[in-house]
Order: C-alpha cells, then sequence, then structure tokens
C-alpha cells in the first residue's frame, strides 16, 4: 500500500459516514420544532443548513417554516416536479446539511434525488414528517424514506387514552372521523388530530362507520 491511499483511507475512516434520516411522526408531535431545533443546533457548530419544504400548493409562496411553539425560520419550497439534486448542486453557499420539513409531500423521486446527495457528497439528510394519511396509509415518500433510510426514528407523542398516538385523523367540521376523500387537501375546513388505533377504531364505530 502506498502512503497517499493509506493516508486517503484513515481520513475516509476519520469522517462519520452521512445518513439519510426519516424522523416521522404523527400530527402534533412537535416534528416542526425539531426539525427546526436540530437546523439550531447545527448552525450552532458553524454548519450551513439547506431547510427546504416541499411545495403542496401552488399559491403556497410562503417560506417560513413556523412550529406551534413559536420558532420559525425562513425555508426553501420545492416545487413537485423539481429535480433537488439538481438544485442542490446550483446552491449560491454550499450547504453541510439538508434538513426537510413535511417530507411526507416530496416524491418519490425527490427522496431518491435527497439519498444521492448522502451517497455522492457525504451530506446528511434529515427528513422530518408524517408517516401515514387520515386513512391509515403510507404517504409514498414516507414508503419511499422507510425502504431507504438509513436511520428510521419515531417522534412520539400520545393519544387522550394515554396510548401511543399512531393515526392522523382528519375531522369535519362537527368533529366527525373522515376517511374518504383526498390524501391532500388544501384550503378545507377539516381539522386533524392523532389518536391510537384502538380509540380510532371506537370512534369511527360510535360514528356509525
Ligand atoms: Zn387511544
Amino acid at each position: 500500500m502506498n502512503i497517499l491511499k493509506s493516508w486517503d483511507y484513515t481520513r475516509k475512516k476519520d469522517k462519520a459516514m452521512a445518513k439519510l434520516y426519516f424522523k416521522y411522526g404523527t400530527m402534533g408531535s412537535s416534528k416542526t420544532a425539531q426539525a427546526l431545533i436540530t437546523k439550531f443546533n447545527y448552525e450552532e457548530k458553524g454548519m450551513r443548513v439547506w431547510l427546504i419544504k416541499p411545495q403542496i400548493d401552488s399559491r403556497d409562496e410562503g417560506c417560513i417554516i413556523r412550529s406551534r411553539i413559536g420558532l420559525y425560520s425562513d425555508a426553501y419550497v420545492l416545487p413537485v416536479q423539481e429535480d433537488v439534486y439538481k438544485t442542490f448542486l446550483r446552491l449560491e453557499e454550499p450547504a453541510d446539511v439538508i434538513i426537510a420539513d413535511e417530507c411526507q409531500f416530496l416524491s418519490e423521486e425527490q427522496v431518491n434525488q435527497l439519498a444521492m446527495i448522502v451517497i455522492e457528497y457525504n451530506i446528511p439528510v434529515l427528513c422530518f414528517g408524517l408517516r401515514t394519511d387520515f386513512r391509515t396509509r403510507m404517504f409514498p415518500a414516507s414508503k419511499r424514506l422507510l425502504e431507504i433510510a438509513d436511520s428510521i426514528t419515531e417522534i412520539k407523542t400520545i393519544c387522550a387514552c394515554g396510548r401511543k398516538a399512531t393515526v392522523n385523523v382528519r375531522l369535519d367540521d362537527e368533529g366527525r372521523i373522515l376517511t374518504e376523500g383526498e390524501q391532500i387537501l388544501i384550503g378545507g375546513n377539516e381539522a386533524y388530530t392523532s389518536m391510537c388505533y384502538r380509540c380510532y377504531n371506537i370512534c369511527m364505530r360510535r360514528c356509525g362507520w
């Protein structure tokens, strides 16, 4: 082995391999707050964070990510058709870390592109979002993340009964559980809450489903 090769090997061994992270939780599990706290922690160490949020509405021009506890930050709004790998390469200031909030709204392709950034540039990518929709079915991006992420963590929150909440529940104006409709609903009057699967089923039976 020549000297250069052994030096390269040592350097590679010393540098931790970046990972693709999926941190999922239900509605109200403080995912956005955790995404923003994570951003702050990286920046405190002098690292540049590229915060992104998938665009779910063509009217969505705002680029502020806001958590319920009052934290907020500017973010890049990523259009559905955009190649996030190419956009990453064109950034004016190269990023050390990528954080995606509401990652369930990415496309499967965009998840694959983020994974390629991790592999080819050794940049950690942290995706925060929902695992399932209000019909208890996985979002395509979340399914893809569960398939390929290097690290999968559940951000837990509890149901009113004290068990862990796992279902995102869509409610109508009168508080009834909805089980049909578009996966992504923009501008409706519906509200969301989270429940354990047991309470979800009991509530549905009470609603006469
Ligand atoms: Zn419950």
